[in-house]
């Protein structure tokens, strides 16, 4: 029993939280109160191997030391301003992700959503002020950009849209991967496409080679803006910093929160300098860009850079895509392994997700599911080899006891 739980079991818990929360999650029955490295642990002791990572969010693990002291120092510093004062992380942090980009501005927020919100307002006003008002975004099916409203208008899973109708106009859907879709959907009224240069919540799937570029060249060619969102495809998740880099092309404006800070909430949209169209009263955040949220990142970023995480994630990665391959090969419920770096999916050929979490769990290791048939890892980008082989073994274990 850990200490800090009150010695309250973790069913207690359970029963406290669906007493006082709304009821928006469909969670599993783990109580995490400690984590270190790819480890959580739950309020009963029990240990896990973390492949959820936080949804994509812990880069260095959990309770990494950098991101503990970066964040102690600056709270005894200075934790908030408002953007009404210049304040130093804030300009640090844009600085950085300018220089390793090839964007020109950022817009800090709090979250993916936001992020994305950012993006869709920057385009409508480029759209105003640029291309006679045009207003029209293309998204794909099967997207998923957030939560908010707008966000949610460009989300294709009509579970997350229907109950919400009406939402904010102006998104039209086109299939994923199919340039001749998209060049069929655009009129004078669209502005931009936004897209996931790999499709995560929508079931893992990336854009083929060619895809990115033609969608870049179509934007070219009818002025307008390609909005990359890699909120979870970003920060070395994919094997390299940007996921669209291994495309060949550049977006005019990128989302990114997740991996940012390694856990603490951030976002930011990042844009060339021919779409920075944003003026002062234009858009803002109470705490977007605070300097405990920009120290955080700061300190998350040149972590990643001093142990190489990009190039590690590529390398385990890999490995880890090697040995699921191995694993399909001798196990008829793995369909397909899909995804690149450490955003993995396990398609199944069967719809037991679920219940093969629950095993995972039992043995220990925690992931999570995209739909009834896909397996998601997103494990820390500090994985190891030996931590890869544990999971592949649990979920080996796992499968053949289905
Ligand atoms: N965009 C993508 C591609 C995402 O995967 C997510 C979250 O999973 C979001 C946006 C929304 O991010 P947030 O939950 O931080 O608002």
């Amino acid at each position: 029993m850990t200490p800090s739980a009150n010695g309250e079991t973790a069913a207690n818990w359970i029963e406290r939280e669906s007493r006082v929360l709304m009821q928006t999650y469909k969670r599993y029955p783990v109580v995490a109160i400690r984590g270190q490295g790819c480890r959580l642990w739950d309020v009963e002791g029990r240990a896990y191997l973390d492949f959820l990572g936080g949804l994509a969010v812990d880069v260095l693990g959990h309770a990494p030391r950098v991101l503990a002291e970066a964040v102690a120092r600056q709270a005894a510093q200075l934790v908030q301003t408002s953007n009404l004062l210049f304040t130093v992380p804030q300009v640090e942090l844009a600085e950085l992700l300018v220089e390793r980009s090839p964007f020109d501005r950022a817009f800090f927020c709090n979250s993916g959503a936001e992020a994305n919100e950012a993006a869709l307002k920057l385009a409508r006003k480029w759209g105003k002020a640029k291309r006679g008002g045009a207003y029209r975004v293309i998204a794909a099916e099967n997207s998923f950009h957030g939560r908010t409203l707008a966000t949610v208008a460009a989300t294709w899973n009509p579970a997350y849209r229907v109950p919400f109708e009406p939402l904010p106009e102006g998104f039209d859907f086109v299939p994923f991967d199919n340039i001749d879709a998209m060049a069929d959907a655009v009129t004078d009224e669209t502005v931009a496409v936004i897209l996931e240069p790999i499709q995560a919540e929508g079931g893992l799937y990336p854009a083929s080679d060619d895809y990115l570029a033609g969608v870049r060249q179509l934007c070219d060619e009818r002025n307008l803006l390609l909005i990359l969102d890699e909120v979870q495809t970003g920060i070395g998740r994919t094997g390299t910093l940007w996921a669209h880099t291994q495309w060949g092309i550049e977006p005019d404006i990128m989302t990114l929160a997740k991996g940012l800070a390694g856990g603490f909430p951030i976002g930011v949209a990042l844009s060339k300098e021919r779409c920075s169209v944003f003026g002062p009263g234009d858009h803002a955040s109470t705490f977007g860009g605070n300097p405990l949220a920009c120290a955080a990142a700061l300190a998350v970023q040149r972590e990643i850079e001093r142990l190489h995480l990009v190039d590690h994630a590529a390398a385990v990665g890999r490995y880890f895509t090697e040995r699921l391959e191995d694993l399909r090969a001798r196990q008829p419920l793995i369909r397909e392994v899909r995804g690149r770096g450490l955003l993995i999916g396990v398609e199944l050929t069967e719809e037991v997700a679920r219940d093969v979490l629950d095993g995972l769990r039992e043995r220990g290791l925690i992931a999570n599911a995209l739909s009834p048939w896909t397996l998601r890892f997103i494990p820390p980008l500090i994985v190891s080899q030996e931590e890869v082989d544990e999971a592949v073994d649990i979920l080996e274990a796992t499968l053949a006891a289905q």
